[in-house]
C-alpha cells in the first residue's frame, strides 16, 4: 500500500512500501563486487536468502558486462555501465546508454540528466537506493549518438537478465530507444506517462530526462507523468489492473479525442499540426 504523508509541507509525500527498502551498497551491485553487508533484522530468512539471489545474479550479470566483446561498442568504452541500485526494487528505470560522464565513473546517469532524474526520484519519495536504473545498451555509443538497433539487440541479453533478477513490479522507460524495446512503432508524444501490460510487465514509456533539459516545456510533462507512478504501483500491489484506464489516460491521448485544432476550425488546425509536427521532430532529435 502507497499511503500519502501529507506532513507539514504542502505538497504530500509518498510513503513507499517496505520492500522499496534502499540498499546501501549500490556502487557494489553496480561493480559486481560481492556484498556481505547485514540485513535488515526483521527481513524472514526466505526474504533474506531472495534478496542474496538477486544481489548474486546481478553482480554476475556486471561482471560479464566488465567482459563482453560482443558489439562494436565495446571498442570505445572506457568502462561498462551495468546499472545499480536496488537488487530488490519496485520500480526499475531504463534509459538509453551512458554518456561521457557514465562511461567514466561507470555508473548510469550521473550527468545533467542523471541530476534531474535524481530530482525527479525525490518529488515521490523515491532516491537511486530504491529503485534500479539501467540503459539498453551498457557502452557508451561515439560521441554519444544513438544505440543502433544490432547494439541493442546484442544487449539485450543482459537487461533481460537484470529485469529477471529483479523482477521489478513497474518497469519505467526514460526515452525513444528503451519504449521502442517494448512499443516497437510507437510514439512517445502519443504514449507518455501510460501504462501498459507487454510480455508479462507493466512498461510506463516515459520522455527521457535529458529531453526536458533542452526543451524547457517537457519538464512539467515529465514531473506530471512521475507523479503517478505510486497511483500505479499502488495499483500493482493491490492486485488490480495495471494497465491505464482510459480515465487514467491524460484527455489529449484517449481515442477519438476531439483536438484542439478541430474545435478551432480548420486554419486552426492546420497551424496547430505544423506546431505539433516541430515540437515532435525536435523531440525525436532531442530523445
Ligand atoms: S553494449 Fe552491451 S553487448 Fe555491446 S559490448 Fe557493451 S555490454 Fe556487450
Amino acid at each position: 500500500m502507497v499511503d500519502i504523508d501529507v506532513g507539514t509541507d504542502a505538497a504530500p509525500r509518498y510513503r513507499w512500501p517496505e520492500n522499496s527498502r534502499s540498499v546501501e551498497d549500490a556502487a557494489s551491485v553496480a561493480s559486481g563486487g560481492g556484498c556481505s553487508h547485514t540485513t535488515e533484522s526483521v527481513m524472514s530468512m526466505d526474504a533474506s536468502d531472495t534478496l542474496t539471489e538477486k544481489r548474486s545474479g546481478l553482480g554476475q550479470i556486471a561482471k560479464r558486462v566488465a567482459g563482453c566483446t560482443d558489439c562494436g561498442l565495446s571498442r570505445g568504452r572506457t568502462r561498462t555501465v551495468p546499472g545499480e541500485g536496488n537488487p530488490d526494487a519496485q520500480i526499475m528505470f531504463i534509459g538509453e546508454g551512458p554518456g561521457f560522464y557514465e562511461d567514466q565513473q561507470g555508473r548510469p546517469f550521473v550527468g545533467a540528466s542523471g541530476k534531474f532524474l535524481d530530482e525527479l526520484l525525490a518529488g515521490i519519495g523515491l532516491d537511486r537506493k530504491k529503485v534500479f536504473i539501467a540503459n539498453v545498451v551498457k557502452c557508451r555509443p561515439p560521441s554519444n549518438r544513438d544505440p543502433q538497433p544490432d547494439e541493442i539487440a546484442a544487449c539485450g541479453k543482459h537487461l533481460d537478465g537484470q529485469i529477471g533478477a529483479i523482477q521489478p513490479k513497474v518497469i519505467v522507460t526514460l526515452g525513444r530507444y528503451s519504449m521502442q524495446r517494448y512499443f516497437p512503432g510507437e510514439s512517445i508524444s502519443r504514449i507518455h506517462g501510460t501504462p501498459r501490460r507487454k510480455d508479462g510487465l507493466i512498461v510506463v514509456p516515459m520522455y527521457h530526462p535529458a529531453a526536458a533539459l533542452h526543451q524547457g516545456s517537457l519538464r512539467r510533462v515529465i514531473e506530471a507523468d512521475f507523479a503517478r507512478l505510486p497511483g500505479f504501483l499502488e495499483k500493482v500491489l493491490a492486485g488490480g489492473t495495471p494497465e491505464a484506464t482510459e480515465s487514467e489516460v491524460p484527455p489529449h491521448m484517449r481515442k477519438g479525442a476531439p483536438t484542439v485544432a478541430a474545435k478551432q476550425g480548420q486554419a486552426a488546425a492546420t497551424a496547430a499540426s505544423a506546431e505539433q509536427q516541430e515540437a515532435e521532430s525536435q523531440q525525436m532529435r532531442l530523445l
